[in-house]
């Protein structure tokens, strides 16, 4: 238990959350909507703090980050709790259930993830971003051992909270789960443009960004929508930014049927007409997970699942990879 950093005393002992934009007003002994940030005696505390509530090492590929040190693996966790409350949920257990879990040290979790002998820590599973204290605590301390945080987030997030987590952060995957602010409202019970916003400002700080976008059935398959979506990218992140089409599976309270991959394939399609790099992800998708050349179309890296095959064709450049068949500049940190 620590006290949290983004917050304001109101009157009667109630406070004011002010990290996400849900902004909870709680009242003495009560939770906010994350379940995770309490008011104990007028001051809102964060129960969640150092608390891991998984652990693994993972492919990056898993995250999903595919720009980034393609082919490294990650020590994961994340905390217990959600801004968000989607259906959809594919964490639900761990991101809408309160869990008992043990506080450990600062100490104990950096020296797990130094052990592990990875990439770095991704902070993911459930939603990072209410592990705030922690991520800025530890990640600091990441960052020191030359080692990579990195963030896998809905991005409902406020403005000075971020700012603060892109001093630490190097890389992040952002879910945009629908470009219809009332998927947000109904299925989620969140707003949209606050996600939308905060992707911008990641990638305005220069930190490497990829987004990620569960295609459900009858909610978000119309092709305008994933049109849409390769618009905002292409206009306001830039065609380099990846993105992955991600297959949608029953879970928590929903239970449409699982994207069909004729569905997905139409949506790489869309995107592919205006974005430079757009992959398939949560089904075997032949050549769909691959990195080609935008210009020439040369085999960069080749995936299929977990298993990553950097081509001869990827050569080191100047700053950034090149392709070595025309030299076009690759955007991919190795
Ligand atoms: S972080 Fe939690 S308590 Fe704070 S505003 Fe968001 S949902 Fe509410």
């Amino acid at each position: 238990m620590r006290e949290a950093s983004y917050y304001t005393k109101l009157d009667g002992s109630r406070v004011e959350c002010l990290l996400c934009p849900h902004r909870c007003r709680i009242p003495p002994g009560r939770s906010g909507i994350c379940l995770t940030r309490n008011n104990v005696g007028g001051r809102l505390q964060s129960s969640n703090y150092c608390r891991p509530v998984a652990t693994a090492i993972d492919p990056i590929e898993k995250k999903p980050l595919f720009h980034f040190y393609p082919g490294s693996s990650i020590f994961s966790t994340g905390p217990n709790g959600c801004t968000f409350k989607c259906a959809f949920c594919q964490n639900f257990e761990i991101a809408q259930t309160l869990m008992a879990v043990d506080e450990i040290s600062p100490d104990r979790l950096v020296g797990m993830i130094a052990e592990s002998r990875t990439l770095g820590v991704a902070y993911t599973y459930s939603e990072p971003t209410i592990w705030f204290e922690t991520i800025m605590e530890v990640g600091v301390r990441i960052r020191e051992l030359g080692l990579k945080n990195v963030m896998v987030t809905n991005g409902y997030i406020e403005p000075a909270p971020l700012a603060d987590l892109l001093t630490v952060v190097d890389a992040m995957n952002i879910d945009i789960k629908s470009m219809n602010p009332s998927f947000y409202r109904r299925i989620c019970k969140g707003e949209l443009d606050p996600v939308l916003s905060a992707c911008i400002r990641v990638k305005k700080a220069g930190c490497h960004l990829e987004i990620t976008h569960l295609l459900i059935p009858h909610e978000n398959d119309d092709p305008a929508e994933t049109e849409k979506l390769a618009d905002f990218i292409a206009a306001e992140l830039g065609p380099d930014t990846p993105l992955h089409i991600s297959r949608y599976f029953p879970r928590h309270t929903m239970d449409h049927e699982p994207t069909p991959e004729a569905l997905l394939n139409r949506a790489w399609e869309i995107a592919r007409a205006k974005l430079r790099y757009v992959y398939v992800g949560n089904i075997i998708a032949e050549g769909k997970e691959d990195t080609r050349c935008p210009e020439c179309d040369a085999p960069l890296i080749k995936r299929s699942g977990y298993a990553v095959h950097l081509t001869e064709n990827l050569s080191v450049g100047k700053n950034l990879p090149e392709c070595g068949n025309c030299g076009t500049t690759i955007p991919i940190v190795l």
